[in-house]
């Protein structure tokens, strides 16, 4: 099948890519004409694992291309996906639709004979419809099925996300869609990848209900850990002993500093708007929204107690920016509320992350980055471990005891192990132990 895919960001590569690899014909359109440039020399825009030999692959084997030119891109397609950005809106928290309706612009003004437009950024119930009014509006003579499918890969596992997929959610109100999309995932379903057809008003929310569960979780077992510390609780201990009953299951229990990325905050704002909206609040979400906000801050604070309550002067090495490893994104990450907060209490900041130090460099100011943990860490007054990146699981400790003016370490992600810290002489402080 041809595919187009508009929007070659996370999503929109990763998805024509995988498409190509499963052997459909797929051209990437973006209005970034940088990107396409890199992405027509084989070189990634974004670090994500596997991806560069995966479109190297795919575009020597003539199955992926790249152009900004939406109507070359959507020659012949059978499928044109919708996967720009739907970023927060500014000042009220909406999602904010304008590329999608752009898109969806661009679209109708190039459709040649019947086409399914796959709506895969994540939007709000309805957005589905509006996409079809403006395309018929656009283009009263075009033969179109607007479906949602929404995406569920995780930055820096997003290959592996797409090509197994926990399940395939397609929202079509068209019974022809239906047969187009599922040709297009076949090869999955091959692999028996659960497959939920519905409607498209439900499918988008779907999308908006698995991610504000799934924060949610998160914020949970962040207010158990600050439980645990109060009473002297292990929360690893807690989510481990919760976790193993399959009602709860054990992912998404690691405490931590508080969500952040490209998906969460974001989503969790426009679910509560367009909840709002329709005046069916969903409280949980709104506190669980609250609740990490204040969180971030508070972690700066707590890296402020631990180094005995004042930091002015004092120089603080922060290991890991991005939101989670394995990535170079760093919309939303935990770590700028954290070194802001650093910062407005007078530190000096030192940081290193191994793939996103680039992207840093746009969203924080002050900071000296550093080639490595250990350029980090020498001659600073504390170590603050944000992202557990697995290079850090693995540093010599006692090299890291050497290099630090005071032996302050805060860890954030609980990746080192207290008795193992004490004996090296740290001065260790984790989350909910
Ligand atoms: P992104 O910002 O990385 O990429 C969006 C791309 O769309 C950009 O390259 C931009 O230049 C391009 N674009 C904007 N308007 C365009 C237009 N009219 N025509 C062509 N290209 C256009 O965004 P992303 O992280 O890939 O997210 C895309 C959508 O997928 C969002 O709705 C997001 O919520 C959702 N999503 C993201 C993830 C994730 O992990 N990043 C996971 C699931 C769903």
């Amino acid at each position: 099948m041809r595919v187009a895919m508009i929007g070659s960001g996370y999503v929109g590569l990763v998805s024509g890519a995988c498409f190509a690899d499963f052997g459909h014909q797929v051209t990437c359109v973006d209005t970034d004409a940088a990107k396409i440039g890199q992405l027509k020399a084989g070189r990634m825009p974004i670090y994500e694992p596997g991806l560069e030999e995966l479109v190297r692959s795919n575009a020597r084997a003539g199955r992926l291309a790249f152009t900004i030119d939406i109507a070359e891109g959507m020659k012949g397609a059978d499928a044109v996906f919708i996967a720009v950005g739907t970023p927060s809106r500014r000042g009220d928290g909406h999602a904010d639709l304008s590329y999608v309706y752009a898109a969806a612009r661009d679209i109708a003004r190039n459709l040649e004979g019947f086409t399914v437009v796959v709506t895969k950024s994540t939007v709000p119930v309805g957005t589905g419809d509006e996409v079809e009014r403006l395309i018929r509006e656009t283009n009263p003579a075009a033969d179109v099925a607007v479906a949602s499918n929404p995406e569920f890969l995780r930055e820096g596992a997003a290959i592996g996300d797409f090509k197994r997929p926990d399940r395939i959610v397609i929202g079509i109100q068209d019974p022809r869609a239906r047969g187009v999309l599922e040709e297009l995932y076949r090869p999955l379903f091959l692999n028996q990848a659960p497959i939920l057809v519905t409607s498209r008003r439900t499918a988008e929310l779907i999308k908006y209900a698995a991610n504000a569960f799934l924060a949610v979780k998160i914020t949970f077992i962040n207010e158990m850990a600050d439980l645990c510390e109060k009473v002297g609780g292990n929360v690893q201990e807690v989510a481990r002993g919760i976790g193993l009953d399959k009602r709860i299951g054990p992912k998404f229990l690691n405490a931590g500093p508080g969500y952040g990325g490209s998906c969460f905050p974001k989503d969790t704002l426009a679910l509560i708007k367009t909840a709002e909206d329709h005046d069916s609040p969903v409280r949980i979400v709104e506190a669980a929204v609250r609740a990490n906000d204040l969180r971030k801050r508070a972690m700066g604070r707590k890296v402020i107690a631990a180094m005995g309550g004042e930091v002015r002067g004092r120089t603080i090495a922060i290991l890991g920016l991005t939101f989670k490893p394995e990535t170079d994104d760093m919309r939303d990450a935990p770590s700028i509320a954290i070194i802001q907060t650093l910062q407005d209490a007078g530190a000096r900041i030192v940081a290193y992350d191994p793939e996103g130090m680039e992207q840093a460099r746009h969203v924080l100011s002050g900071v000296d980055y550093r080639v490595d943990a250990y350029g980090a860490v020498a001659g600073a007054d504390a170590m603050v471990l944000v992202t557990e990146w697995d290079e850090f699981r693995a540093l010599d400790l006692a090299r890291v005891r050497k290099l630090l003016r005071a032996p302050v370490v805060v860890d954030l992600r609980n990746i080192y192990r207290p008795e193992e810290m004490a004996r090296h002489g740290f001065h260790y402080h984790s989350v909910g132990r």
